[in-house]
């Protein structure tokens, strides 16, 4: 059980790599998430292999489909022990609803958020699919949808958080990428925070890959960025 709100991104294309990284890391200091590219790669093995080891781990597939297979998806995670699991709010009510319904059926259900608009679109994007609306807007309408559909939390940008936690109230988990410690490369990202500026933000969890992951040494970066957080 960690401590930190920070989840490391385990961005990795191998198993291997991905196992070396958590045989630095210690479970109460962050939890990790296995995403698209890795999981597809490593599979439940690799999940089987972090929870053995008493990491919570986020696993970052973004569900989207009809309800039954959203649904059934999602209990597949839970079955792998997963700490949280994620499933675009796009998807739909009836998708949503029969995820948490599902869960709730598990004796230690992962957690269950949802994407609202990936932090990658911007405007311009978000009107040649869905012509009319406003990026903040259908944030906020998203969340708000999750939350009514029994879900824990959305993941969002850092720039979003104190908007949805004024909206959401304090016990929705805001779960935000995006994160740059004070003097580390933004790399992709352009819209970044500092972990202590995210968290007064009303982020709730912090994803962070590559200032962890890519540092000379992993173990001091994720130590100095807990201890910014007030975190032993
Ligand atoms: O290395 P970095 O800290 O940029 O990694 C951020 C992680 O969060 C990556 O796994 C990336 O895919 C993920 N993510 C993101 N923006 C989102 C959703 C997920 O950066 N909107």
């Amino acid at each position: 059980m960690s401590n930190s709100p920070v989840i490391v991104a385990l961005d990795y294309a191998t198993a291997e790599s991905a196992l070396d990284m958590a045989a630095q890391l210690t479970p109460s200091q962050c939890r990790l998430k296995v995403g698209k590219e890795l999981f597809t790669r490593a599979g439940p093995g690799l999940i089987e292999a972090l929870t053995k080891r008493e990491f919570e781990v986020f696993l970052d597939l973004k569900f989207h489909d009809i309800p039954n297979t959203v649904a059934r998806a999602c209990a597949a995670a839970a079955d792998m022990g997963v700490w949280m699991v994620n499933v675009h709010a796009s998807t739909g009510r009836r998708a949503m609803e029969q995820a948490a319904n599902t869960l709730a059926q598990f004796s230690n259900a992962p957690l269950l958020t949802a994407v609202t608009v990936l932090t990658s679109f911007s405007q311009s994007e978000l009107q040649e699919i869905h012509p009319g609306e406003q990026l903040e807007q259908r944030v906020s309408r998203l969340a708000s949808l999750a939350q009514d559909c029994g879900l824990d939390g959305v993941v969002c940008s850092a720039h979003e958080a104190s908007t949805l936690r004024a909206e959401r109230g304090p016990s929705f988990a805001l779960v935000t990428p995006g994160v740059r410690p004070l003097g580390s490369d933004a790399g992709d990202q352009t819209r970044i925070m500092t972990p202590s500026d995210a968290m007064q933000a009303g982020s709730s969890h912090l994803v962070i890959g590559r200032p962890i992951t890519q540092a000379l040494d992993p173990v001091a970066a994720l130590q100095q960025i807990n201890q910014t957080l007030g975190v032993d």
